[in-house]
């Protein structure tokens, strides 16, 4: 008998525990699931450290549980909308944002790595300190010629004949390559046209950049009337009559599957002195009725009514001046320069007056009043600062953002990741008081930037490389 109470009390005992452990989960769970408020989104970049943070996160973090519970329900019955007033142009400090861009033309693997050394990071190279500057070039996947040695993934149009594409997947993951100068170069070789890039050899190219895991979102057109592939500038009497890639039916209509593998930006021949824009976007119809987006950018010069191309390494010095980048600081603008960084001489492109240059840009970053970003992000955070779709609430003595989604009128409605709205800033009564959600998820204080300059603001961290 004593065995069998004993026994009762072991299961009773169990019973109990089990249920205490249900209710327990059905407590915590909730927390941790997408459906429900967690308290921050955590950033593996984070570097946040010191007393600065302890300081800001003391100001800062005093969200209950129930509070967050109570702010969600509100927000679900909010219109989510975009008012241009709300954001500031870009993030805080900055007035402008500048971009280079530069085609790949003739550039061989060892130049680009020496000038993008100097460029993009902090090392101690034979022209200097490096700029850490965040500045993306392009590539190729064809060469025509199978002598050519600039940078393409494969010799010639033989994919069984890989030339650089592992070093290009490695710099396209760093950020030092982020747009394709067409699929290939096809450019008269001593006025002969070699390969005729044609609908079977550009599907080629975009199944071999898949398998390699290359993904870019710029598309630029390059070089002479041989290079067919070229689209989106098509116009009868101009040197762009023969760019058929958008034309169905012609022996190299690739736009369809070029957009299907992800392309979003197009620089369509576009040929501008114009160096500052308030929206670089611009929409192109092509000649298979898709519409996409375009962007502009900056290679020539005016004098008097005389236009000349300074989009060479020794033209940097007339496309960065200390009056250009006053003049879109004053006007809050966009730049994007276009340049040939390894076409035109051996090693190492720049001289002594385009180093000058260079620096100065470094120093209007240093200064916060120019971000340098390179090309895919400048036009990511264009499109994310155009269409973010979001809603505003008070609670509690705090005011909550909530963003909901980016409406791109294009590419469609993209829900986005914290890097999508990397810069994207709101003016605030004040900052310390507000809180960025993404889909009501607190954006946690390692990715937030304070503006509490001439207006208050909030906005998304940039990238920190
Ligand atoms: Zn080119």
């Amino acid at each position: 008998m004593v065995k069998l109470a004993q026994h009762k009390i072991k299961i009773k005992y169990i019973i109990f525990s089990f249920i205490a452990i249900l209710i327990f989960i059905s407590i915590v769970y909730p927390l941790h699931t997408n459906n429900h408020p967690r308290i921050f989104i955590r950033d593996k970049n984070s570097k946040m450290t010191g007393i600065k943070r302890k300081k800001e996160s003391e100001r800062f973090v005093n969200n209950s549980v129930k509070d967050l519970y109570r702010v969600i329900s509100l927000l679900k019955t909010k219109n989510y909308y975009h008012n241009p007033n709300d954001l500031r142009k870009f993030p805080e400090p900055y007035n402008a944002m500048f971009s280079i861009c530069s085609d790949i033309d003739s550039t061989t693997l060892k130049e680009f790595e020496t000038y993008h050394q100097f460029l993009n990071t902090t090392d101690t190279t034979p022209f200097g300190k490096g700029l850490g500057l965040d500045i993306g070039d392009s590539f190729w996947v064809f060469t025509a010629s199978p002598k050519d040695d600039s940078l393409s993934m494969f010799n010639g149009t033989n994919i069984k004949s890989i030339k650089y594409a592992a070093k290009i997947k490695y710099y396209f993951d760093k950020g030092w390559i982020d747009s394709i100068h067409t699929i290939g170069n096809f450019s008269r070789y001593k006025k002969v046209k070699l390969v005729v890039p044609d609908r079977k050899l550009i599907l080629k190219g975009w199944n071999a950049l898949n398998s390699f895991g290359i993904h870019p979102i710029i598309w630029i057109n390059h070089g002479d009337d041989s290079n067919i592939q070229n689209y989106g500038g098509y116009s009868p009497k101009s040197v762009t009559k023969t760019q058929d890639g958008d034309k169905k039916g012609s022996e190299c209509y690739h736009t369809d599957i070029t957009y299907k593998n992800g392309i979003r930006y197009l620089w369509n021949s576009n040929i501008t002195y114009e160096y500052g824009y308030d929206n670089p976007l611009y929409i192109v119809k092509l000649r298979d009725k898709q519409i996409v987006w375009a962007f502009k950018r900056c290679s020539t010069k005016l004098t008097g009514k005389k236009v000349t191309f300074i989009w060479s390494p020794q033209g940097i010095r007339e496309e960065i001046t200390k009056q250009r980048l006053e003049n879109i600081i004053k006007k809050n603008q966009y730049s994007i320069i276009a340049n040939h960084f390894g076409s035109y001489y051996n090693y190492f492109p720049f001289g002594k007056e385009d180093i000058k240059a260079l620096r100065l840009l470094k120093q209007y970053q240093d200064n916060g009043k120019v971000l340098v970003a390179r090309t895919s992000r400048l036009l990511k955070y264009v499109t994310a600062q155009n269409y973010v779709i979001y809603t505003k609430i008070k609670y509690n003595g705090l005011t909550y953002i909530d963003i909901k989604s980016i409406n791109d009128p294009l590419i469609g409605k993209i829900i986005p990741s914290i890097d999508n709205l990397r810069g994207i800033t709101f003016f605030t009564d004040n900052s310390i008081k507000t809180r960025i959600m993404i889909n009501y998820k607190l954006v946690g204080i390692d990715n937030l930037n304070f503006g509490e300059f001439t207006k208050q603001s909030i906005g998304i961290k940039w990238f920190r490389s």
